[in-house]
């Protein structure tokens, strides 16, 4: 099987050396396995994502010497597909509509992640006890309250019976071939959403078809979304798409010892530029050789 992987960012900010450090190492395993190395911009926020942001991507990519093959896919411009899929698990009966409010769902839901990341919107909500009724979805509906349709786990195990407990997915160490098998445990996430009124689709729901369309067959990512795969790998086998391999990689840490994130203005890759960085010093910063 060819090598295809990519480097996914989303245009709410300028990328920085976290940034940097993930796409090099997707980058090079590409080169290194003679495949493929692929770029998709994730701008499903319209309220966050911005166009000088995806701007700043390309040259900030290329400035690093990264090439990718075209075609870049934005996800903008495929809300149908995400529809169509959220339709295939919506007949498959696993999805629900859910009118809770976010201060209910706080309320309802348990904080506490196991690790961090476990929770990207750090709630974990379980469900309702009961399904809600026919009428009174359409009453709600035709009050005007808005809704989300989320993933529940419970008629996901319903449908898949002992499949359920038999999600695997394999994790490749960073920096060695090593790789392992580990079972998915997607209740740890709980009923994650999928769509929402004014977005109509969500990071899980896209990424995982868009993985599957591209042909990935290997992701590189950073540890914050590793938690994630254990959602991913139900929603492949429900919508009975291919598992890649993941590897996640380390994150990493400013001289204050935090980790870098986008609002460090100072430390993107497009200050660090224009300072007269150059992109051998920036492999270097992070610990990757050229
Ligand atoms: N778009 C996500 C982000 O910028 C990354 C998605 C992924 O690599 O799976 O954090």
């Amino acid at each position: 099987m060819s090598f295809i992987t990519r480097f996914a960012p989303s245009p709410t900010g300028y990328l920085h050396l976290g940034h940097a450090y993930s796409a090099i190492l997707a980058h090079d395993a590409a080169r290194e396995a003679g495949g493929k190395f692929l770029l998709r911009i994730e701008d499903i926020d319209a309220t966050r994502c911005r166009p000088e942001f995806e701007t700043a991507i390309y040259e900030d990519l290329a400035w690093l010497g990264l090439r990718w093959s075209d075609p870049v896919r934005r996800q903008s411009e495929h809300f149908d597909d995400y529809a169509a899929a959220l339709e295939t698990l919506r007949k498959l009966g696993v999805v629900y509509r859910c009118f809770l409010t976010r201060k209910e769902i706080a309320a309802a839901s348990l904080s506490a992640p196991h690790e961090p990341g476990e929770a990207p919107d750090g709630v974990i909500y379980r469900g309702p006890a009961q399904r809600m009724s026919g009428e009174e979805e359409e009453s709600r509906i035709a009050r005007g309250e808005t809704f989300a349709w989320r993933l529940s786990i419970k008629y996901s195990q319903d449908l898949l019976g002992e499949d359920f407990a038999r999600l695997v997915f394999v994790e490749r160490d960073e920096g060695s071939n090593t790789e392992r098998a580990i079972t998915a445990r997607p209740e740890l996430l709980g009923d994650v959403i999928l769509g929402r009124k004014d977005t109509p689709t969500s990071y899980h729901l896209s990424v995982v078809h868009d993985d599957a369309l591209q042909g990935i067959t290997c992701i590189i990512r950073g540890q914050d979304l590793r938690a994630s795969n254990h959602i991913h790998v139900l929603l492949q086998k429900l919508l009975g798409l291919p598992t890649p391999v993941y590897m996640h990689h380390h994150l990493l840490t400013g001289p204050d010892g935090k980790r870098y994130a986008k609002r460090d203005r100072s430390l993107t890759l497009a200050a660090l530029r224009e300072a007269g960085v150059s992109p051998a010093e920036i492999r270097a910063r992070i610990g990757l050789s050229v």
